[in-house]
């Protein structure tokens, strides 16, 4: 026998700090909880939506939590969202970059503005947070875990969603080359590609009833995703049990991507 730790205590994250942004609502606010339940103590982020809320559910099952707000659409909301956790925290050990957006037209018609706006929140944000995390934790020698949310649009394209398949594609990439020049500090940067997943994101998609039947017959585990079954594998990669896991987009998509 060893002194190595219990298989499931190296799943715990007693003591980290992590920050999920856009854990309002959806997918974020399940591995909120997800964290928290975990040991982690978990800044919570929104944007339209309080995420005040999620703080709340935290506390009062047990955990410990608080509420951020910030609008990742601007290019200064990243820094300012980092600077606030940093003053209430003292340092990010987790960081899940989650928020993200989908605006819809045909690629033709496609406003720039949209394609700008689409950009800054899933991909420039994204770098941004993770460099302002990653910068501190190399500056104190810290190992620390990143945590990015692509999808199945970072290996395929989609249609009328040019700019999220664009964003996502990079989540990815950035994921990688992030996760090599930090691997040696260890940082580690690893992916979720979550398949269809039941969110407010999809409802419009769930409501409308070809579309659904569509969707389920083409999923080898016929159901939709539970924002749980993203939580679960985010608690994983955040937790010395993924400490050699680098550089890694793990589809949770009931088997889509290998259809
Ligand atoms: P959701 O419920 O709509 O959550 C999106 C989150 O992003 C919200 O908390 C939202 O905050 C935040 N957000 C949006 N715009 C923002 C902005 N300008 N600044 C800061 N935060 C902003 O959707 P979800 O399905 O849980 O999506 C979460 C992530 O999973 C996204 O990156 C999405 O692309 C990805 N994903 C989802 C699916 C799926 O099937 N649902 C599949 C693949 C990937 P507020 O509401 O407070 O503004």
């Amino acid at each position: 026998m060893t002194n190595a730790p219990s298989i499931l205590e190296s799943f715990r994250l007693d003591r980290k700090i992590a920050l999920v942004t856009g854990s309002s609502s959806g997918i974020g606010l399940s591995i909120a909880i997800a964290l928290a339940q975990a040991g982690a103590t978990v800044a919570c982020h929104g944007n339209s939506r309080p995420a005040e809320a999620a703080a709340e559910a935290i506390q009062k099952d047990g955990g410990s939590a608080s509420a951020f707000s910030a609008d990742l659409s601007d290019p200064t909301g990243a820094a300012q969202l980092f600077d606030a956790v940093i003053a209430a925290y003292g340092h990010v050990d987790i960081l899940i970059n989650n928020a993200g957006i989908i605006l819809r037209h045909d690629a033709v018609d496609y406003p720039f503005e949209d394609w700008q706006k689409v950009m800054q929140v899933n991909l420039n944000s994204v770098f941004q947070l993770s460099q302002l995390v990653g910068r501190d934790l190399i500056a104190r020698s810290s190992p620390g875990k990143i945590v990015n949310i692509a999808s199945l649009l970072s290996f395929q394209g989609g249609i009328r969603v040019p700019a999220y398949a664009a964003s996502k594609g990079g989540v990815a990439q950035l994921t990688k080359a992030l996760a090599n020049e930090w691997a040696s500090k260890s940082i580690q940067v690893n992916a979720i590609a979550p398949g269809y997943i039941a969110t407010d994101n999809t409802t419009a998609l769930r409501n409308d009833e070809t579309r659904n039947r569509q969707i389920l017959e083409r999923i080898p585990a016929g159901r939709w995703g539970q924002p749980n079954d993203i939580a679960a594998t985010a608690v994983f990669l955040s937790s010395p049990a993924a400490d050699y896991i680098t550089g890694a987009i793990l589809n949770v998509d009931g088997g889509w991507l290998a259809r």
